[in-house]
């Protein structure tokens, strides 16, 4: 089965595109939605970010407090890598072995920090959302209880847009509106079953 990545930076429109392919028939994993499940209470990734950041980062209910760990890990380089080594192997695991129990031409894996942490190897082809910084700050701050400062914060750690497109096989522009988005999936879903019966 044809593994597609599709990336991009905050607020790009990850979500919004992987729901037109998933309207499309096309089976979808997110990294993100992986990750809430592997830290809800009584999982073992969450009591191995207790272990690493003190049980401050819990709220009353012992769940995690995730505004608290995002403040953390997006002041602290050193923290952030830390809170990646807990989640990103197990994220990677559980996606293979949801891959396994699918039957389909391709698959949508939606991966945020696809080349931050170096997950390409993951997928056979990478697509990548993309707006203009602009844009992702005024999408992001109408959607989002985020500070500008927490807002830049992130930017600043993702990668930048030049590099993600010069590694993109496939480039959405979202700049647009949600009509111009549906066409340019229809145009790449069709180039993906090719690509997947080839
Ligand atoms: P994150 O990186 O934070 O998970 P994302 O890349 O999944 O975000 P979305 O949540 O899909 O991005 O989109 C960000 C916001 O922008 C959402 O509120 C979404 O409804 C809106 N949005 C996405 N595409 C468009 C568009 N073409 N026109 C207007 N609003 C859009």
């Amino acid at each position: 089965m044809l593994r597609i990545g599709l990336t991009g930076g905050i607020g790009s429109g990850k979500s919004t595109v992987a729901e037109l392919f998933a309207a499309r028939g096309v089976p979808v994993i997110d990294a993100d939605v992986i990750a809430r499940e592997l830290v809800a209470p009584g999982q073992p990734a969450l009591a191995a970010i207790v272990a690493a950041f003190g049980s401050e980062i819990l709220n009353a209910e012992g769940a995690l407090d995730r505004s608290r760990l995002r403040e953390r890990v997006f002041s602290d380089a050193k923290q952030r890598l830390q809170l990646e080594a807990i989640l990103h192997p197990r994220i990677r695991a559980e996606m293979t072995t949801r891959i396994t129990t699918l039957n389909a031409p391709y698959v949508m894996l939606v991966i945020p920090l696809l080349f931050e942490a170096a997950q390409t190897d993951m997928v056979d082809r990478v697509l990548v959302v993309d707006v203009s910084p602009e844009v992702q700050r005024e999408r992001v701050a109408a959607r989002d209880a985020l500070s500008q400062q927490q807002i830049e914060a992130i930017l600043t750690a993702q990668l930048d847009r030049e590099h993600r497109i010069e590694r993109a096989d496939d480039v959405i522009d979202n700049s647009g509106d949600l009509a111009a988005l549906e066409q340019q999936v229809d145009t790449l879903h069709r180039r993906y079953l090719a690509l997947a019966k080839a």
